[in-house]
């Protein structure tokens, strides 16, 4: 009896200790109410003059838009890879930048789009690259994350498993939009003499327009997703930074989140968001350290342009570009917002 007593003691005692245990977790997890978003639409080298009074309330009210919507998502106890989906599906959406419509025409005046999306959790990732019938690529990089063994897949059969599983398929007539179709034809105009020119010899602003999103959630985990439309008179089949993992998007819990824009060639060769979320884990640098050294430094150094917007594990955030404009914008859940175009 004794005995029994003194088990039954144990076990009450056990079962406390448990309860107590696990309540702290999830008050942990509960308390740990940080979350935060970055996007961007683009960086280049475009003169403030160069857009009026009405072209900068349209960019400033669709980052508004977008951003309150992940917000929401973020606020509601939503996850990281939802938020960043949704929020580049909107800009996607938007024929002011160039990613899904409203993106830029390749060298035959066609769009071809490519996008990735990285779970910093699990680092679990989807890309599209060269597509031109889907929508929303983000959406059909994340259905080849979570529903196939691959990692990126091009062309037709990005086509196909985008429309097997789901996602819109739309003519490619779906993404012209007539102020990118003139800066193609300008661009065919200067380059008539000499087909074979590199297309980065060409104005910068005719490509800005590159999506992206950056999310921490309340779970504590990243996720960023990229989306574009590539160069204005890219060769046909070239792919960019933006769907290569590493390059134009990345994601680590153990880091940070990035996501890229700017001159892809140069993006891809220097690895651009993995050198920012390794310089963190294994030189010690904080996340504005890593991102001034890779964008400021090295491609700044080559001649090159672009930015990047990163979060990383703590919720610190940056935007860093070395061009005159990036359209980007944040907010975090201490209430901390904002929209900008130029450099401030
Ligand atoms: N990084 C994109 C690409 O090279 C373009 C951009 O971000 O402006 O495809």
């Amino acid at each position: 009896m004794h005995r029994i007593k003194k088990s039954f003691r144990f076990q009450t005692l056990f079962f406390f200790l448990l309860a107590g245990i696990l309540l702290s977790f999830s008050a942990q997890s509960v308390a740990r109410s940080n979350f935060a978003l970055v996007i961007h639409g683009g960086a280049g080298n475009i003169a403030p003059e160069s857009l009026n009074e009405t072209q900068r309330e349209a960019y400033l009210n669709k980052l508004a838009e977008a951003l309150k919507v992940g917000e929401e998502i973020l606020q509601s106890g939503g996850t990281s890879l939802d938020a960043v989906e949704t929020v580049v599906n909107i800009l996607e959406d938007s024929h002011l930048f160039n990613a899904g419509k409203g993106a830029v025409f390749n060298i035959e005046g066609k769009n071809e789009l490519d996008a990735s999306i990285m779970c910093g959790a699990t680092h679990n990732a989807g890309a599209v690259a060269g597509v031109t019938t889907v929508r929303n690529p983000i959406t059909a990089a994340r259905k080849v994350m979570e529903n196939s063994p691959h990692v990126m897949l091009t062309g037709r059969g990005a086509e196909t498993f985008a429309y097997e599983n789901g996602a819109e398929i739309v003519d490619p007539g779906y993404f012209f939009d007539q102020r990118r179709w003139d800066q193609y034809r300008e661009f065919v105009r200067r380059n008539r003499r000499d087909r074979s020119q590199a297309p980065d010899t060409f104005d910068q602003n005719v490509k800005m327009g590159t999506v992206g999103a950056v999310a921490l959630d309340q779970h504590g985990n990243i996720a960023a997703a990229t989306s574009t439309g590539g160069m204005t008179g890219k060769r046909y089949g070239r792919i960019g930074d933006s769907p290569i993992i590493g390059a134009g998007n990345y994601a680590s819990n153990l880091s940070c989140g990035v996501s890229a824009t700017g001159h892809g060639e140069y993006f891809i060769r220097n690895m651009v968001a993995y050198d920012i979320a390794a310089r963190i884990k294994y030189k010690g640098q904080t996340l504005q350290e890593a991102s001034e050294a890779v964008i400021q430094g090295k491609i700044d150094q080559q001649g090159a342009y672009g930015g990047i917007i990163a979060i990383d594990k703590d919720g610190n955030i940056v935007m860093e570009f070395n061009t005159t404009a990036m359209f980007r914008g944040f907010i975090n859940a201490d209430g901390e917002r904002g929209a900008w175009i130029f450099k401030e």
